[in-house]
């Protein structure tokens, strides 16, 4: 049998910690209750395991349990943000701020406002992948509703003035989005320190299940954030949110932001970080024309993002022989053809772009794995430099 490839893709997703499936399994078997259904047992053990979730998930992030409103994952908890916040009665315009790499779960309910007759104004961001603060301070209108700054950049790993950026908008009284699903779990959030009003979060980028994931939304303090329902129906999650809660999802996602804030405090960050420094020394310790892409400093510390000269990405991963699990730079905009937003945006030429990988490390990976990678990788490079140089011009 050969082996399952190493995986070293955990921006796309991440495995689900066996601790987590042990906690979520009750609630596929006898624990099965509604947790609307209060008046009996099955009920209210949903009930109390979803708001013992709540706990877990607020937290990590610094925040009050009633902040919390669990969805169906980070796409939901965006678009509800942004739409949310542009389309609530009384807000103050009709203007919102963004950059030009976040996810298309940002970028896309923005066009649709836009559609509508809302403006966006879509701040550039540096060759680094961070966008300046003073940037956005100038896109800041009188009619400015939202501002929505990811943390961390789900390509190039970037970590954005998330905390400048939030002091700017709490002084002028715009609300402020981050999407930081790439962040919870990997660094420290503090939604108070970052003077954030909306925090959206996945499961299944911090190992947990897939489906599921939470929008923070302050409400416990003022001023109140107020949005307007996306989905309507039996009026859960305080009529933000109707729907059945996903109580095995919610359960697991609470156990994964619990082990989370475990792993923060015994030192994870530190210990991935190391492994992807020993990543990028062995690539270029093995291979000429090895460059990383976005700042070096403000990174998150699974992320190596690299073009490799002279290796096209995809023939690259072909030769790799499906040793290791990445993803090409451009991959994540697959669907439009045109390489990833996000690398065109940071300015990279387009021999950058179809050059680069994307490395994502994570809880269960080691040093061996690393060096096997470094290995494989070389191996292929060296096929693939050799194939191109052999085919006909
Ligand atoms: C994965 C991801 C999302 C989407 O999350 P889902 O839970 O898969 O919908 C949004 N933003 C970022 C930065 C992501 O990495």
């Amino acid at each position: 049998m050969t082996p399952r490839p190493i995986y070293l893709d955990h921006h796309a997703t991440t495995p689900v910690d066996p601790v987590v499936v042990a906690a979520m399994l009750p609630y596929l078997t006898e624990k099965f209750g509604n947790p609307s259904s209060r008046q009996h047992l099955f009920g209210q053990e949903a009930h109390a395991a979803v708001e013992e979730a709540r706990a877990h998930v607020a937290r990590l992030i610094g925040a009050e349990p009633g902040d919390i409103v669990f969805t169906s994952g980070a796409t939901e908890s965006n678009n509800l943000a942004v739409r949310g916040a542009a389309r609530a009665p009384g807000s103050r315009g009709r203007h919102l701020v963004t950059t030009a790499i976040e996810h298309p779960a940002v970028l896309e309910p923005a066009r649709t406002l836009e559609h509508e007759g809302y403006e966006v104004t879509v701040v550039a961001v540096g060759p680094d992948g961070l966008v300046a603060t003073d940037d956005v301070a100038r896109a800041l209108r009188p009619d400015t509703v939202l501002v929505s700054v990811m943390a961390a950049n789900n390509e190039i790993g970037t970590m954005q003035p998330v905390a400048e950026i939030g002091r700017l908008c709490r002084e002028r009284g715009i609300l402020f989005h981050t999407d930081a699903v790439q962040a919870v779990g990997r660094v420290p959030v503090r939604v108070d320190e970052w003077e954030t009003d909306l925090v959206s979060i996945s499961a299944h980028k911090m190992y947990g299940p897939k489906g599921v994931g939470a929008l923070y939304l302050r409400r416990a303090r003022r001023p109140r954030v107020r949005l307007q329902a996306q989905a309507e129906g039996g009026g859960q999650e305080k009529g933000l949110r109707s729907g059945t809660l996903n109580v095995p999802g919610i359960v697991g996602l609470g156990e994964a932001a619990r082990l989370a804030a475990e792993a923060l405090a015994a030192g994870e960050p530190a210990r991935i970080a190391a492994l992807r420094d020993r990543l990028l020394a062995g690539l270029r310790r093995e291979i000429d024309g090895v460059e990383v892409n976005g700042s070096s400093e403000r990174r998150l510390p699974g992320n190596l993002h690299v073009s490799i000269a002279r290796a096209e990405a995809e023939t690259l991963i072909l030769s790799l022989g499906g040793r290791i699990a990445i993803s090409s730079g451009a991959a994540c905009a697959e669907a439009g053809g045109k390489g990833s937003h996000v690398l065109r945006a940071v300015g990279l030429p387009d021999e950058r772009i179809y050059t680069a990988l994307r490395f994502g490390i994570g809880r269960f990976n080691d040093a061996d794995e690393i060096d096997e990678a470094v290995k494989a990788l070389a191996a292929a490079v060296d096929t693939a430099r050799s194939r191109a140089s052999a085919a006909p011009r």
